[in-house]
């Protein structure tokens, strides 16, 4: 049985343009598309295995990455966005009638705070940077994947020559623990 991680990446990884500045995002919807302007590139671009994250039919994983706050503006149809889980950390806004999600936004005091989610492949741009890693890996398994094709899985990210890991990749999991640890009155030498 062949394995889609994301057809974005299924036939290969295509590296993103060093200097590339942004372009616009658009909904699935055949007319009336929610579109967002952003201006800057994704940057932690990576395959997500968690169940939050909007991923293409059929898609094992969902391709995501940040850009900051400032950089996203809604330009058109933003009536039809609403947000899917008011509880979670990160308000992913999605469009009401075809269920993409256009971003996520996190308001309160949060690590990522200030940087929002999105998935470059609603844009018709190209140059976008590629997917640097795989994260949250096993969870797939919580969504129904079989347990014992996960071998395949991750031997499939590292034939791509992207890293799996089964929580963010090791320089956002160091980010987390530094706000923690500020958050708990330790402090860092600057140097
Ligand atoms: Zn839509
Ligand atoms: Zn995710």
């Amino acid at each position: 049985m062949t394995l889609s991680l994301h057809p974005l990446i299924d036939g290969g990884i295509v590296k993103g343009e060093a200097n590339f500045a942004g372009g616009t995002l658009y909904c699935h919807c055949p007319s009336d598309k929610v579109a967002v302007s952003l201006k800057s590139n994704v940057a932690h671009n990576h395959a997500c295995g968690c169940s939050k994250c909007w991923k293409p039919h059929g898609a094992l994983f969902s391709i995501v990455g940040v850009v900051p706050r400032d950089s996203l503006s809604v330009i058109a149809n933003g009536s039809k966005l609403v947000v899917v889980d008011k509880t979670a950390a990160i308000q992913r806004h999605a469009c009401t009638d075809c269920g993409v999600h256009l971003y996520g936004r996190i308001e309160k005091d949060h690590p990522f705070k200030g940087l929002d989610f999105v998935h470059a492949e609603l844009s018709d741009s190209k140059g976008w940077q590629e997917p640097q890693f795989a994260a949250f890996v096993s969870s797939i398994i919580e969504q129904g994947f079989d347990p014992r094709r996960m071998d395949d899985v991750r031997a499939k990210f590292k034939q791509l020559g992207l890293e799996t890991y089964d929580a963010l990749s090791p320089p956002l999991m160091d980010l987390i623990a530094v706000f923690t640890a500020k958050k708990a009155g330790i402090h860092f030498s600057e140097s």
